[in-house]
């Protein structure tokens, strides 16, 4: 029987190149997006040209029903959820300094990123637990937070609050999840090309070109694709609550 592995943000940047991966490993695959299905059709059909068997869900992970929805399309699809990876993430709308930050803003980014993340897991960790367990497993949950969990940027505030929050309830539901037989990681990019960084790109370029910028390249989604991969094969041998840095070039594990 092949797992179903659930990503959100999946229609494009990391989350598409997570939920090829996973489709390659041999999942079947839910992508998940806020835009409607037309909209993201070119990415499901190259995920289907691969011999991916996938299913799309329009949902917001930021709204309540939105997440409801997801665990119910998988289980209409494929009839469980065997892992769930919480990608979908926004960046603040306008890059404001701390003191000029405004409430819709915070709301807005840490109510996608981290109560999205905080109940989404909810939802999946309920689900897997009622479900029989898969080659000795109930699920694993990867959650994609950020560098900015740890790293503060006075212009992107909210971004790294929503990204701590993002670690500290992946270590809760890693504590309270062990004893159901299910992992909980976290996979923490650095700078990742993508939609996301397309307005820091040149400022980024030179940065790296001139080596005020610790890492030697852009990170690409793959590399993070290649660090969930990881930490959801059967190969992985840790237990819960581990974290993987994903930089451009320096790929540093602490396990
Ligand atoms: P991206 O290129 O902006 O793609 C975001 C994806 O999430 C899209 O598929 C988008 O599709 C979807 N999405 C956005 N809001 C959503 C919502 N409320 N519900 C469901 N889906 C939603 O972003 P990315 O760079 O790939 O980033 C992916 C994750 O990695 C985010 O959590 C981000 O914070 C994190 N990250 C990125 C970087 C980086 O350098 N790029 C670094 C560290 C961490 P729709 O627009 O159609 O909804």
């Amino acid at each position: 029987m092949k797992k179903t592995a659930i990503v959100t943000g999946s229609s494009r940047g990391i989350g598409f190149a997570i939920a090829r991966q996973l489709g390659l490993d041999g999942c079947n695959v839910v992508m998940v997006a806020t835009g409607p299905q037309q909209n993201n059709q070119a990415a499901l059909d190259e995920l289907k040209a691969l011999g991916i068997v996938c299913a799309y869900v329009q949902a917001d992970v930021g709204d309540h029903d939105g997440r409801l929805k997801i665990v119910d399309a998988a289980l209409e699809a494929f009839g469980r959820v065997d892992i769930l990876v919480n990608n979908a993430g926004v960046a603040p709308l306008v890059r404001a300094d701390l003191l000029e930050m405004t409430e819709e803003s915070f709301d807005r980014v840490v109510g996608i990123n981290t109560k999205g993340t905080m109940f989404m897991t909810q939802a999946a960790a309920n689900q897997m637990i009622r479900q029989e367990p898969l080659e000795g497993r109930k699920g694993v949950i990867v959650n994609v937070s950020s560098c900015s969990a740890v790293v503060s940027s006075v212009s992107r505030g909210e971004y790294c609050i929503s990204k701590a929050g993002v670690s500290m309830l992946t270590t809760l539901y890693a504590d309270r999840l062990a004893g159901e037989g299910i992992l909980v990681h976290e996979v923490r990019p650095g700078v990742i090309s993508t939609d996301m960084t397309s307005t820091v790109h040149p400022k980024y370029d030179k940065m790296i070109k001139e080596g005020a910028f610790p890492i030697a390249r852009w990170g690409t989604p793959q590399d993070v694709a290649n660090a969930v991969s990881a930490l959801c094969s059967d190969k992985f041998l840790y237990t819960t609550g581990n974290y993987i840095d994903v930089d451009g070039g320096f790929h540093i594990q602490r396990l």
